[in-house]
């Protein structure tokens, strides 16, 4: 899942910034009508998060714009205009949901999964292999039924293993999909969370083995059907 979140409020932008990321999820955030407009144009996102007050215009313009050009993103809007038309030009203007601020990560991050349920770009909402299934949207990774208690870390490559289950990924794609959670990424970043998925997968009868090809790569092979 990627979001794309439209904030220039530094602080409200990094708050949120790390709400996404312990969601499982990875965001680009900008601050202006513009770095939003050019990020859409080149990345496929899952969710949009808009605000109203931005420093170039105002977020509505921007919402109609990427309704008019046909993005079927979701749309949330961020707003402290409480007034009821406020809310109401917002979902005319083509925006799926709203929240008020000042808002909670929890109703926030709600929001979001609700809206991520039905992103177009969503393909396959539930990855599976073997006994064990991963919900893109909510990040629970279960393996029958039995939830796993995966960090986001471990969410991020499971995830990138399963959608290439059967097939060695490279090492470099599975540190490029950590990299998005922040720039301390230590060069044992990828082994540490791959150990620990290990080490969660392994009290479990999952049905799959998660090989180390020495050199290249990691492998996620179902070992019964
Ligand atoms: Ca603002």
């Amino acid at each position: 899942m990627r979001l794309l979140l439209v904030e220039d409020s530094a602080r409200l932008r990094d708050l949120l910034t790390e709400a996404i990321h312990g969601a499982g999820w990875r965001v680009d955030a900008v601050a202006t009508i513009g770095e939003a407009t050019e990020a859409v144009a080149v990345t496929p996102y899952d969710l949009l998060l808009v605000d109203l007050g931005l420093p170039d215009g105002d977020g509505l313009d921007l919402v109609r714009e990427f309704r008019r050009e046909g993005v079927q993103t979701p749309i949330l809007v961020l707003t402290a205009r409480a007034a009821i038309d406020e809310r109401i030009s917002g979902l005319d203007a083509g925006a799926d949901d709203y929240l008020v601020k000042p808002f909670n990560n929890g109703e926030f991050l709600a929001r979001c999964r609700a809206l991520l349920r039905r992103a177009p770009n969503t393909k396959t909402p539930i990855l599976l292999a073997a006994q064990l299934s991963l919900d893109v949207a909510t990040g629970v990774a279960t393996c029958a039924n039995v939830d796993l208690g995966l960090a986001p870390r471990e969410r991020m490559v499971l995830e990138v293993l399963m959608r290439e289950a059967g097939r060695v990924v490279q090492k470099r794609k599975l540190e490029h999909a950590l990299s998005e959670f922040g720039d301390e990424l230590s060069s044992n970043a990828l082994e540490l969370a791959i150990s620990r998925l290990r080490k969660k997968l392994e009290p479990h009868d999952c049905g799959v083995s998660l090989e180390t090809i020495r050199g290249v790569g990691y492998l996620l092979r179902e070992t019964t059907p």
